[in-house]
């Protein structure tokens, strides 16, 4: 099947897309964008869906997803695709410059190419369909609030909401991957150290410091080899601290300390592995450290599980498509597995099979951030393909 792009349109899409605000809260600008596009390459209003699980998102966000049910022309399963529409802080202001092969910000700021490129990639395989009238089964597109700061738009979506499409391919991510078949999952902790406050100077035998039980704990943890990279025989992963909160005032032992941080594994058993040795390991220094009366302080760990590890098997229709795809778009049929998590964590999670590519963006979340164009218009390729593909 041979697929033609308009390749000035899609150039121009990426750039008008680029140059809309749009960060993570505040996607309404961008949201709009989109749906003037939809709007003018065919879509009907009906099809189009505003502010998808607002109710499911903090107030912070001023608009929910925005979710697009393209019926079909063909009898054959719902398709999903799905794009985060917000930016990182850094992309603020940003102005997109066409340079060559390459479309550069302007200024000294980000340039939004994450994810920008991937929601112009899915316009443009929108327009391409319905203005060629490719046939098509019925096709679901997701463009997703508040990814960037802690996937919250694809933890608010729920199937039912884009009429349960049998798999999904997001697009998103930097540099130049195959298609994403698994990712790893993260935790999200929390431990309250307690200890006892006297006068630091006057009594400091009667004490009990929160700073010096953290210490300990983190101390023992790094020697074990469980902070940092985590390459034991049966449990891979990371583990980091990212916060301390304690004390109040320099001559008072310190009672009270917050410790926060993350742990991420490939393996949900690896992950269950590394908590249970975190939380261990601060209960351990907590009943070790006693002042001159015997008593000790105690922890409190909360967790919370940010989203979970997925891992696609090479025979799952997603990946096949993906696979049958790609090289007739002029890419490689590869797969492959990261260490960070994407919508495709969540929708994963919620059934929905989903595999990530990426839309030609490169230097994520930085000043160098450039999209390649020729990258960018194979993605825009591969998903009229995955789309329209018998
Ligand atoms: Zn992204």
């Amino acid at each position: 099947m041979k697929i033609k792009i308009d390749q000035k349109t899609a150039v121009q899409n990426v750039m008008d897309l680029l140059a809309a605000e749009g960060p993570s809260f505040g996607e309404g600008p961008v949201a709009e964008l989109v749906k003037q596009k939809l709007l003018a390459a065919g879509c009907r209003p009906e099809w189009i869906h505003e502010n998808v699980g607002k109710k499911r998102l903090t107030k912070k966000f001023t608009v929910g997803n925005l979710v697009v049910k393209i019926p079909g022309t063909v009898d054959a399963p719902r398709l999903m695709f799905s794009a985060h529409l917000d930016t990182v802080p850094i992309c603020r202001g940003a102005v997109p410059l066409k340079k060559g092969n390459r479309i550069v910000p302007k200024g000294k700021t980000g340039l939004g190419g994450d994810n920008r490129a991937s929601v112009a990639a899915v316009v443009t395989m929108v327009q391409t369909v319905l203005q060629k009238n490719i046939p098509r089964p019925p096709l679901t597109l997701l463009f997703s609030v508040g990814e960037e700061t802690g996937l919250h738009g694809a933890k608010a979506f729920e199937p039912a909401d884009g009429g349960n499409p049998s798999m999904c391919f997001n697009l998103d991510g930097s540099g130049e991957r195959g298609g994403v078949i698994g990712a790893l999952g993260a935790i999200r902790w929390e431990a309250s150290v307690q200890g006892k406050s006297v006068h630091a100077a006057v009594n400091p035998e009667g004490g009990i410091s929160s700073a010096i039980i953290a210490a300990n704990a983190i101390a023992a943890l790094k020697k074990e080899g469980w902070s940092g990279r985590i390459n034991k025989r049966n449990c891979n992963g990371t583990a980091n601290v990212g916060t301390l909160h304690g004390g109040e005032v320099d001559n008072q032992v310190m009672d009270s300390l917050r410790v926060t941080g993350e742990w991420r594994s490939h393996s949900p058993v690896s992950l269950k592995k590394i908590s249970n040795i975190w939380k261990k390991a601060f209960e351990k220094a907590a009943r070790e450290l006693k002042n001159d009366r015997g008593e000790c302080g105690s922890v409190t760990f909360s967790a919370a599980s940010d989203y979970h590890s997925f891992r696609l098997k090479k025979n799952e229709p997603v990946v096949k498509r993906f696979l049958k795809a790609a090289p007739l778009a002029g890419r490689e049929a590869r797969t492959e597995i990261i260490n960070a998590g994407l919508d495709a964590n969540v929708l994963n999670e919620k059934g929905i099979p989903t595999i990530t590519f990426d839309a030609g963006n490169h230097h994520a979340h930085a000043l160098n951030e450039y999209v390649d164009i020729p990258r960018y218009l194979e993605a825009c390729r591969l998903a009229t393909l995955l789309a329209t593909l018998p």
